[in-house]
C-alpha cells in the first residue's frame, strides 16, 4: 500500500534506531523512589515549520513488521484508528518489534516521519523515548552502531541557537556510512542527532546525563524520567548541509515538546562558567 512505500524510503533507519534506543534503555534498577516527572510531553507535533509530521505505528509481528501512518489506518466503530495491523492482524504499537523485545515494558516511545510540505526538502525521522520505572542508560550509541557495521565518519556537538535570549541547545551529531546491503559498491550515508531532556535539564552529553541522574538520586532522592530525543535522516557525502537541517529541526522541535511549566533550559549551567 502507498503508506508502506512511503515509509520504506529509508527502511534500515528503523532497525538502526532500535539498536541505539535499546542500548540506551537497558534496564538498571535503582533503590530510589521514582517520580513521574518528565521534562517533556511524549507527543510529537503534527506541523514542524515547513515539515508535516506523520505519526507511525508498527506491526508487532517480526514476520510482517510493516509500518503505517496513524492517519491512514482504518477506523474502528468508535471512530478511533485501528490498533491491529491491516496486513496481518497482529497488534500495532508505537515501537517496532525489535524495540518491543529490547526495551522495558513501560518505556514510552513515539515516532514520526517528517516530510517537507510543500516539497522539496529533506525528510527525517524524529523519536522521543521516555524512560519508565527502569531508569537506564548504559551503552553509548557510538558503540552499538559500529557493532552493526556503521562506520563513524565524524562526531561532534553543535550549539543550536534557540532565540529569545535563551541559551543554545547542545545537540550531538553522529555521521555514519556503511555499504548498502547487497550492493557493496554503494554507500549509505546517514546522520543521527540526539539530546536528552530531564526535569528542567537538557544536555547532549551522555556523561552529563549520568552525573545528573546520580546526583539527583544521592542529593535530592529523586529519579525523574529522562527523555531521549533523536532525529535521523540521510546526508550527502562530503556536504555539511545536514548540520543546518539538524539545527533547524532542533530549534523547532525542542520548544514544541517541552512541558509548559518547565522553563526551557532553566537549570542548565553555562557551558563555560568563565565566560
Ligand atoms: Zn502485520
Amino acid at each position: 500500500m502507498e503508506t508502506d512505500r512511503t515509509v520504506a524510503v529509508l527502511p534500515r533507519l528503523f532497525a538502526l534506531a532500535a539498536i541505539v534506543l535499546a542500548g540506551y534503555m537497558t534496564a538498571a534498577h535503582t533503590g530510589v523512589v521514582d517520580t513521574d516527572q518528565a521534562g517533556i510531553r511524549l507527543e510529537l507535533p503534527t506541523q514542524l515549520g515547513p515539515w508535516q509530521g506523520h505519526e507511525l505505528l508498527f506491526c508487532s509481528s517480526r514476520n510482517c513488521g510493516h509500518s503505517f501512518f496513524v492517519e491512514n489506518l482504518p477506523l474502528d466503530p468508535d471512530g478511533t484508528p485501528s490498533d491491529v495491523c491491516p496486513d496481518c492482524g497482529a497488534p500495532l504499537a508505537t515501537m517496532n518489534w525489535a524495540e518491543q523485545s529490547m526495551l522495558p515494558k513501560d518505556t514510552g516511545l513515539t515516532r514520526s516521519v517528517y516530510v517537507p510540505n510543500p516539497p522539496p526538502g529533506p525528510t527525517f525521522y524524529a523519536t522521543i523515548v521516555l524512560s519508565g520505572d527502569d531508569r537506564s542508560s548504559i551503552h553509548r550509541p557510538q558503540v552499538c552502531m559500529v557493532a552493526q557495521g556503521h562506520d563513524i565518519q565524524d562526531e561532534y556537538t553543535i550549539a543550536v541557537d534557540m532565540g529569545e535570549g535563551r541559551p543554545p541547545l547542545d545537540v550531538h551529531v553522529l555521521e555514519f556510512a556503511r555499504p548498502v546491503e547487497g550492493q557493496p559498491d554503494k554507500i549509505e550515508t546517514t546522520y543521527y542527532a540526539y539530546w536528552f531532556v530531564g526535569k528542567g535539564r537538557t544536555t547532549a552529553s551522555h556523561v552529563q546525563r549520568m552525573i545528573w541522574m546520580a546526583t539527583d538520586r544521592i542529593f535530592h532522592g529523586v529519579n525523574h524520567r529522562w527523555a531521549y530525543v533523536s532525529i535521523f535522516g540521510a546526508r550527502i557525502p562530503g556536504s555539511r548541509a545536514h548540520v543546518q537541517t539538524i539545527a533547524d529541526i532542533a530549534s523547532r522541535l525542542h520548544p514544541a515538546i517541552l512541558l509548559p511549566d518547565d522553563p526551557p533550559l532553566a537549570e542548565v549551567p553555562p557551558v563555560n562558567p568563565s565566560e
